[in-house]
């Protein structure tokens, strides 16, 4: 699927931690030639009235309103992928929300925890980089760019802001199950993000007993998860999407690009999922 994906499910906006807004987002996956795009932003749907604002100047584009909820598990983390979800819906505005408010936390403490390490960089300034959009490591790590403090955005999580770097700091508890109750209660279809380790997100070391882990998701209703994804190897490739047709989840995917500024980011194009995927994610939320 390398070079000439037309399909990517997986895309942050300045609405959380992407750079682009989403105007930019669809303008570019537009130029690139995709067809099927799903915007992924971590904890808010808040940014997809412009995405369908600016989709709907380009006909030949389907957009599919998505989100990214970060759960913890033993260990580590697993991030669900949610899909068609109704993004008018009370009850799940507020539980956004709360998860944006727990976010602001998080951040501002990682913050003193840097402050404390001697690295002086602003609370201000992180709230300025962010501006509106949900509060993420990201917006932490261009601080320290711009500080001097580190070169590109992936060394100040290698060196500080990791699961196990030394301002680290947990975020509110919250499990795959959860997640994927939430999201199926409102319509939508979970999908479990990123399963393995990815180079250029290096902390990413994947969940281990995937398998096991894939198999009790499927059994709360999971309904896919991502194959192509990243910069994933075509080895990895071949191995998850042999667990996706044993497991018969849907193989998904995407860039997960975020315009981040880390060196050979993946971009949208490069990497998707096979129309197929579009066509079995619409058959089921039909
Ligand atoms: P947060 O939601 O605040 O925990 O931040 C998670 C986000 O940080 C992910 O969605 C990625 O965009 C980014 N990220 C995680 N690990 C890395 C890494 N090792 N290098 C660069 N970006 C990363
Ligand atoms: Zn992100
Ligand atoms: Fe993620
Ligand atoms: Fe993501």
């Amino acid at each position: 699927m390398s070079d000439s994906a037309v399909v990517d499910l997986h895309l942050h906006t300045t609405f959380s931690d992407g750079t682009l807004t989403p105007t930019e987002m669809v303008e570019l996956c537009v130029q690139r030639g995709l067809k099927v795009i799903s915007i992924s932003d971590h904890d808010t749907t808040e940014g997809l009235t412009e995405t369908f604002e600016a989709a709907s100047r380009h006909p030949g584009l389907t957009v599919i309103p998505g989100v990214e909820l970060s759960t913890d598990v033993p260990g580590g983390e697993i991030h669900v992928l949610g899909y068609f979800l109704e993004v008018e819906d009370v009850g799940l505005q507020e539980v956004l929300q709360r998860f944006r408010l727990g976010r602001e936390g998080r951040a501002e403490k990682m913050v003193e925890k840097l402050n404390e390490l001697g690295l002086n960089i602003l609370w201000d300034r992180v709230r300025e980089i962010s501006g509106e959009g949900a509060i993420g490591r990201p917006h932490i790590a261009q601080a320290l760019v711009e500080a001097g403090y580190v070169q590109y955005p992936k060394d100040a999580f290698d060196r500080y802001i990791s699961r196990s770097g030394p301002a680290y700091v947990e975020r509110m508890k919250f499990t795959p199950e959860e997640a994927i109750k939430l999201i199926l209660d409102h319509g939508a279809l979970p999908v479990m993000a990123h399963p393995t380790y990815s180079a250029s997100k290096s902390d990413r070391d994947g969940v281990s007993s995937l398998k096991q882990v894939l198999t009790d998701l499927k059994q709360a209703g999971l309904v896919g998860m991502e194959v192509y994804y990243g910069d994933y190897t075509p080895e990895q490739v071949e191995e998850l999407a042999a667990y996706a047709k044993e497991l018969d989840l849907i193989p998904c995917g995407g860039s997960d690009y975020h315009a981040s500024g880390n060196p050979g980011e993946p971009e949208p194009g490069t990497v998707g999922p096979p129309i197929a995927t579009f066509e079995a994610l619409q058959a089921l939320k039909d």
